[in-house]
């Protein structure tokens, strides 16, 4: 068979006041071709490329681009890129198979459903014979262009997103099958109507995951997926669907999607992470077991599109003169410039943070001591490193910042002991994450908080100003199901 890749992704985060444009795709690296990496913006590009090669098949991979979260993408870069894959698909085709990683949650300048609108493009492209299968993260928004257009969508199913390679595979065979006529994958979504954040590793997440692994491969089900979609993407639809795949049973598909969308809505208060306020996680830290207390700022997590530069955790911990306390990875490049220019061991007047607008609270100024610095800090991220670019290591009366370059999230203890900061020193460590922290921090760490924010990503469900979206929604409406469940 003949199969074609492409990969177009970010998190749109639709409130954000960071553009996504160029530098945002280049900073990933674009690849292209047989370019694809295992480690860069095309890896699943690459295991399709693997999997097919081992099969004896055919393929050709056209445009990776991958951008860290941030807010929509400029409109010319979006349809310059979405082009170039379907100039691809045209030139290089025809195809049996298009296999896709799309975000789901990508939104550009003019276009609140970047996935819709490439693949609707790329069906008129390919036409109706070609099968088209759609790998998803699972903070999507899956839409009835993208059903329309594509056959198979499956969106990863952990949080953290430890089982992309895995799901591609899936939608390999999945899409293999179809195009061998073995298969006729129909789908069908049911709308939980619920905006939170999920962490699928314990508890009855982790048991819902299993359940629906359990449901895949009976019944005609071929695939099973929760979309858990993403609350700071003002667009139509937005929100959790459960997304059954069935081999020609239209009417299965539906009962499937609706039954496991029941189940999940009936768990909604034991599937969410409630987390605290800054001063509840302060006062919680102060007083709890001893060792390393962590504590998650979620709401300036950059892969939700977040800063990274907000300092209102920063500010409490000055105010209340709080010691043995690090936080990293804060976003202030010209902090970093500066504390570069002036050296190991210089002691300088910094402004720290806060630079991006009221959701990074007011820079926080400082008199620091440069005590290490990086041209080229790297964290273990999820599927490999995770670079940080410049960095420097500043303290202030035991308060200590780590600064970088880039925009990017804590994976791991070693982004601390990188940059030579010992964490067995520290008494708090405040990672701006909301959940891929985890893995790497749950070892070293005695406990773990999160806090709520403020901050760009801040955990009041129940008031993101949406104006797009429907606002009938838990939990923003206790039971949004009332008006149809009459008692
Ligand atoms: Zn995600």
């Amino acid at each position: 068979m003949r199969i074609f890749t492409a990969t177009l992704a970010t998190e749109t985060n639709t409130f954000s006041a960071i553009p996504t444009g160029w530098s945002g795709f280049e900073e990933t690296g674009i690849e292209r071709g047989a370019g694809v990496t295992a480690t860069g913006a095309g890896g699943l590009n690459w295991v399709w490329g693997k999997l097919a090669e081992a099969d004896g098949h055919e393929v050709a991979h056209s445009l990776a681009a991958w951008a860290s979260p941030a807010g929509r993408t400029v409109r010319a870069v979006y349809e310059s890129m979405r082009d170039e894959i379907l100039d691809d698909a045209r030139r290089l085709g025809p195809f049996d198979v298009a296999l896709l990683h799309l975000h789901g949650a990508m939104a550009a300048d003019g276009y609140d459903d970047c996935e819709g609108d490439l693949l609707t493009r790329l069906r008129a492209v390919l036409g109706c014979e070609t099968i088209i299968g759609v790998e998803l993260d699972l903070h999507c928004t899956i839409t009835p262009a993208m059903l329309k257009a594509a056959d198979a969508i499956i969106t990863f199913k952990e949080y953290p997103h430890i089982d992309a390679a895995a799901r591609a595979a899936e939608l390999f065979r999945l899409c293999i099958d179809a195009a061998a006529g073995q298969t006729r994958p129909v789908m069908a979504t049911w709308d939980c109507r619920m905006v939170n954040f999920f962490p699928t590793p314990s508890g009855q997440m982790a048991r819902f995951v299993a359940e629906m692994k359990a449901q895949e491969g009976r019944d005609g089900v071929l695939s099973l997926s929760l979309g858990h979609g993403f609350p700071w993407g003002d667009v139509a639809g937005g929100g959790v669907r459960v997304l059954a795949v069935t081999n020609g049973d239209e009417a299965k598909a539906h009962e499937v999607a609706r039954r496991f969308g029941e189940r999940f809505f009936a768990l909604r208060h034991q599937v969410t992470d409630p987390g605290l306020s800054i001063d509840a996680a302060l006062d919680l830290a102060l007083t709890g077991p001893p060792g390393l207390i962590v504590i998650a700022d979620k709401a300036d997590n950059t892969g939700g599109g977040a800063p990274g530069d907000s300092t209102f955790i920063l500010r409490r911990v000055c105010e209340r003169d709080l010691k043995a306390v690090a936080i990293a990875p804060l976003w202030d490049p010209v902090a970093v410039r500066f504390c570069h220019d002036a050296g190991v061991g210089a002691r300088l007047a910094l402004r720290i943070g806060g630079k991006c607008g009221p959701q990074s609270g007011d820079p926080v100024d400082l008199t620091v001591t440069v005590r290490g610095l990086s041209d080229a800090l790297v964290q273990t991220g999820l599927g490999g490193p995770n670079l940080l670019g410049r960095a420097a290591w500043v303290e202030s009366q035991g308060v200590h910042v780590i600064l970088v370059e880039r925009r990017e999230q804590a994976f791991s203890p070693d982004l601390f002991s990188n940059m030579g900061l010992r964490l067995a020193d520290l008494r708090i460590a405040v990672v701006k994450s909301t959940a891929h922290f985890r893995a790497g921090f749950a070892p070293v760490a005695s406990e773990i908080l999160t806090t709520v924010g403020p901050g760009a990503l801040f955990e009041d469900f129940t008031a993101i100003p949406y104006e797009t979206r429907d606002l009938n929604y838990w939990p923003r409406v206790a039971d949004p199901f009332a008006a149809e469940t009459p008692k």
